[in-house]
């Protein structure tokens, strides 16, 4: 399988899908049943609750979080996150001078293990295009707003590397758990198009 997927492809291209997957599948070249567990995985059981439960350890285990930083693919992998799309990961850390954006400029490259399929948008030309033209427009475009001291550091995941974005930890939530902590971690706030706002019980 490719990893250039779409959510919506053209009906040309699924027809032609279909004609391949029944040409391998005849020819005894591709279990059906593993093609379906495959699709399986990355649609419905890999997602961002998984980068959220590497994030929320970061945060909360300084000794996790300098593994993460020096070897992201090592750490991940401590939480059996592992395998297509993640075999040579970046963790990026946001702080109060530096913001972090995840865009592949090419196509669609995409941490799968820790974020699942990428969504609609970051696969589009012009996202693909403006994230590294106007990366502030697009920030603002989906509703962050940074303060004008604030560095935007936008990475492309062209090569094999995959990036995952570590958001800053929203005031307020010293008392949380890690497993409440994962609960706020969106997926834009790890591709960098998100901040993650304070719970609202603290706001
Ligand atoms: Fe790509």
């Amino acid at each position: 399988m490719s990893e250039h997927r779409h959510a919506h492809p053209p009906k040309k291209v699924e027809i032609r899908v279909k004609a391949l997957e029944s040409l391998l599948v005849e020819k005894g070249l591709v279990d059906p049943l593993a093609l379906d567990e495959l699709v399986d995985v990355y649609e419905h059981r890999v997602g961002p609750q998984n980068g959220a439960k590497v994030v929320a350890k970061a945060w909360c285990d300084p000794a996790y979080r300098d593994r993460l930083l020096g070897d992201a693919t090592a750490a991940i992998a401590e939480f059996g996150f592992k395998g297509r799309q993640g075999e040579d990961m970046v963790a990026l850390e946001n702080t109060p001078t530096v913001h972090n954006m995840v865009v592949c400029t090419l196509c669609s490259c995409y941490p799968w293990p820790v974020l699942g399929l990428p969504p609609v948008w970051y696969k589009s030309p012009p996202y693909r295009a403006r994230a590294v033209s106007e990366p502030r427009s697009v920030l603002e475009e989906f509703g962050v707003r940074l303060e004008s001291h604030v560095e935007v550091r936008v990475w492309d995941s062209t090569a094999e590397v995959r990036y995952l974005v570590i958001p800053m930890r929203p005031e307020g939530t010293e008392h949380f758990n890690e497993i409440q902590l994962a609960s706020l971690v969106t997926r834009d706030s790890m591709i960098g198009t998100g901040i993650i706002k304070p719970p609202e019980s603290v706001q």
